[in-house]
Parts: structure tokens; sequence; C-alpha cells
């Protein structure tokens, strides 16, 4: 259904926003335009959510998070940056995997079970977008999902 992707965003940062204060970290959305599209609502909500409780979680004490939102006349596109610990570059290639988890000693502090991401491609993957991500170890990570504006039910 028709669902305002701008209030989605607004309702979900809302949600996450005591879990990043308790560690001060910033969370910021900025949006380019208004967006509405065809979507599965409960199912987005948590691939996004995903990836904001990612960027979080593996943030450092004082970080940031930057979500913004934007769209052409086909896709609308939400991009998640974060400048915290970063993902290794043989790593990247495996985070999408089940129960995938970067390193031991780091996941056992931040608890986990490793499926958010394959979650958030599979859903992504429902609606016929794309994910893609771009990683620097000790600068930061962004990841970047792209949906159409319309969406086929199968
Ligand atoms: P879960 O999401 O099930 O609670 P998880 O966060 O470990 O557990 P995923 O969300 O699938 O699992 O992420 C897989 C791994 O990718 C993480 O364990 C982490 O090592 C790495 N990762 C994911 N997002 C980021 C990020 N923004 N910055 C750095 N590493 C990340
Ligand atoms: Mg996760």
């Amino acid at each position: 259904s028709q669902v305002s992707i701008n209030e989605m965003m607004e309702l979900l940062l809302k949600r996450l926003r005591p879990i990043a204060k308790k560690r001060n970290i910033e969370l910021l959305f900025e949006s380019f335009r208004p967006v509405t599209a065809d979507i599965d609502e409960v199912k987005l909500n948590l691939a996004v959510t995903n990836l904001v409780e990612n960027a979080i979680k593996y943030n450092q004490d004082s970080g940031w998070v930057k979500v913004s939102l934007n769209a052409d006349h086909k896709f609308f596109y939400i991009k998640v940056t974060d400048n915290g610990c970063g993902i290794p570059e043989d790593a990247v290639e495996h985070i999408f995997e089940r129960f995938y988890r970067v390193d031991k000693a780091r996941s056992r502090e931040t608890g986990g079970t490793g499926l958010g991401l394959s979650i958030t491609k599979t859903i992504v993957q429902l609606h016929h977008g794309a994910i893609k991500v771009h990683s620097k170890l000790q600068e930061g990570t962004t990841f970047v999902v792209r949906i159409p504006m319309i969406y086929i039910k199968e």
C-alpha cells in the first residue's frame, strides 16, 4: 500500500533516538524530498531499523549516524552513514550471510545473532530493490538501500 516514507523514517528514528542518546551518539535525519511509495511498511521498517541499529551499535561513544532519504522518478534511496569502527575489506562480502559477525571479540561485547543484515537484504530483494555498502576501517560505514516506488507482490 501507499506509505509516506518520510513518516515511517521519522517514527523509526524517534524510536531509536533514546538508544543512541545513551551513548551520546548523534542521530541525524535529512530528507531531500517527500516520498510516498507502494511498499510493505512492516517489513521495510524492520530492514531500515536493522541498519540504523547497527550504525549505533558499531559506533563509538559520541559518534554520529546520518540517515537520509532521497528519490528520483523510479526509486527512493535510504542512506545510513556512521563514523564507527568500519568493516574489514575481506569481511564486507560476508556481512549479508546469516549468522556472520565480523570479529568474535568485538561481537561478544556488543551481542547479537548475525541475522540483521541477512533479513534486511531479503526484505530489500522482496521489494525488487538493491543494497550497497561502502566501508573503511576506523572511519565508518555507509549502507544505501534503493527501492522502486512501486511494489510488485509475488
Ligand atoms: P543482529 O543484527 O542479529 O543483532 P549483528 O548486528 O551482529 O546481529 P548483522 O546486523 O547481520 O548482525 O551484521 C553482521 C556483522 O556486520 C556485524 O556483526 C558487524 O560485525 C558488521 N556490521 C554491520 N553493520 C556494521 C556497521 N555499521 N559498522 C561496522 N560493522 C558493521
Ligand atoms: Mg545487526
